[in-house]
C-alpha cells in the first residue's frame, strides 16, 4: 500500500528505497492521497473542482501549488480526517523507508476555515500514534505559521503551542510564499519559541532572496527550510556553513515549482560540496507524485552520487534532526545494522 499515484519510480526492492531514512521537511497536508481527498470531499459534500482527484496535483508555480494546497485543506473537517491524514502519511512514509520524520502541519489554513485547533491536533496525535504502532515510522510535529499573515497570528499560534505535548510538538516553522514579506518581523516569534523550549525553522530562500535567509539567521534560526538561494550570498553562506546551520533541501519540489529550471540546475550538490549540512527531503510527496525514495534515486542519478554518498546524506539528516544525542546514537546503530530496527 502506498501513494495512489503510479508514478513512483524507485522499485520496492531498490537499495535506496530499503535504506532506513530520516526526513525533516515534509508537510502532512502535502502528503494527502488524491483518493483520500476525493473520498473526504464526497463525504463532506465539498466541491473540489476536478472530476479526477489526480488532476488536483498539477501546477507550474508556487502560487498554483498553494491554491491546490488550499483545496486539499478544505476537505479536512473532523478529527477523524486529520487522523486518517497522519496515519496514511506514516504508511506511505514507511514505504519510502522513513523511520523518523519531523513533519509540518499548518494550522493557519484550517483555522481560517473555522476548524478549531483541537480538531486538527487531536486527529494528528491519534494518527501519528497509530501510524507509528502499525508501520514503525516515528513522527514528531512542527507547527508552521502562515507567513503572509505576519506576526500577530503567528504569536497567537505560539501561545497555543505553549500548552501542547512536547514529546510530539518539537518546533515552530513558517511556510507559504516569501514574496513581499520582510522576514525581520518574525524575530520576536523566534525569540519566544526559544524561550519556551521549541526549536525553530522557516521556509526561506525558496521563492524569495538569500536576504530572507540572512534575516532568519540573524534571528537565531535553528534550521533553514529550502535555503535554495544560499550560495547567492557568499558571506552568509560562509556563516551558515561555519555554524553548520542545517538546510532541509527539496530539489524536486523546487524543480516542479520553477524555483530552479531543472534538477541538474539545483544547487544541492554545490551546497554540499561547499560544506553545508544539507539534507534531502520530499516536501509534499503526493502533490509531486513521488516519495523520498524516489528523491534519493533522482539525486543520486542527477549528481552521480554513489551509494555511500547517499548514506552520508541520510546521516546528515540524523545530525540535523532535533533528536537528543542519545536518540541519534540509537538511530545510527539501527541504520548501520537494520536487524536492530524494530
Ligand atoms: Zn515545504
Amino acid at each position: 500500500m502506498t501513494l495512489d499515484s503510479a508514478s513512483l519510480t524507485a522499485a520496492s526492492d531498490s537499495p535506496l528505497r530499503l535504506m532506513p531514512k530520516v526526513e525533516l521537511h515534509c508537510h502532512v497536508e502535502g502528503s494527502a492521497r488524491a483518493q483520500t481527498v476525493a473520498e473526504l470531499a464526497a463525504h463532506h459534500q465539498i466541491e473540489i473542482g476536478v472530476d479526477d482527484p489526480a488532476d488536483l496535483y498539477h501546477y507550474e508555480s508556487l502560487a498554483e501549488f498553494l491554491a491546490a494546497f488550499g483545496t486539499v485543506c478544505s476537505v479536512l473537517q473532523t478529527p477523524q480526517d486529520f487522523h486518517r491524514l497522519a496515519y496514511e502519511a506514516a504508511e506511505d512514509g514507511a514505504y519510502a523507508g522513513i523511520k523518523y520524520r519531523e513533519m509540518f502541519f499548518s494550522p493557519g489554513f484550517h483555522l481560517e476555515r473555522g476548524i478549531p485547533f483541537d480538531v486538527m491536533w487531536q486527529g494528528l496525535v491519534a494518527g501519528v500514534a497509530e501510524g507509528e504502532a502499525d508501520f514503525g515510522t516515528r513522527t514528531r510535529l512542527i507547527l508552521d505559521v502562515d507567513k503572509p499573515k505576519l506576526l500577530g497570528p503567528a504569536m497567537a499560534l505560539l501561545e497555543i503551542a505553549r500548552g501542547l505535548d512536547r514529546d510530539l510538538l518539537i518546533g515552530i516553522g513558517g511556510d507559504s510564499t516569501e514574496r513581499g514579506i520582510d522576514h525581520r518581523v518574525f524575530a520576536p516569534l523566534m525569540a519566544e519559541a526559544h524561550n519556551i523550549g521549541l526549536k525553530t525553522c522557516f521556509h526561506v530562500g525558496e521563492d524569495g532572496p538569500a536576504e530572507n535567509i540572512r534575516h532568519m539567521v540573524d534571528a537565531g534560526i535553528d534550521r533553514i527550510d529550502h535555503g535554495t538561494r544560499l550560495l547567492e550570498d557568499p558571506e552568509l553562506a560562509r556563516q551558515v556553513i561555519d555554524e553548520q546551520i542545517p538546510l532541509t533541501s527539496c530539489p524536486s519540489s523546487n524543480a516542479a515549482l520553477g524555483i530552479v529550471d531543472s534538477l541538474a540546475d539545483h544547487p544541492f550538490a554545490a551546497q554540499r560540496e561547499a560544506g553545508a549540512l544539507i539534507t534531502l527531503n520530499s516536501d509534499d510527496p503526493t502533490f509531486f507524485q513521488f516519495d523520498l525514495a524516489d528523491e534519493y534515486e533522482r539525486i543520486a542519478a542527477t549528481f552521480d552520487f554513489d551509494h555511500d554518498t547517499m548514506v552520508a546524506i541520510n546521516d546528515a539528516a540524523i545530525t540535523a534532526s532535533w533528536l537528543d544525542d542519545s536518540d541519534k546514537a540509537v538511530l545510527r546503530a539501527e541504520f548501520s545494522n537494520p536487524d536492530l530496527a524494530r
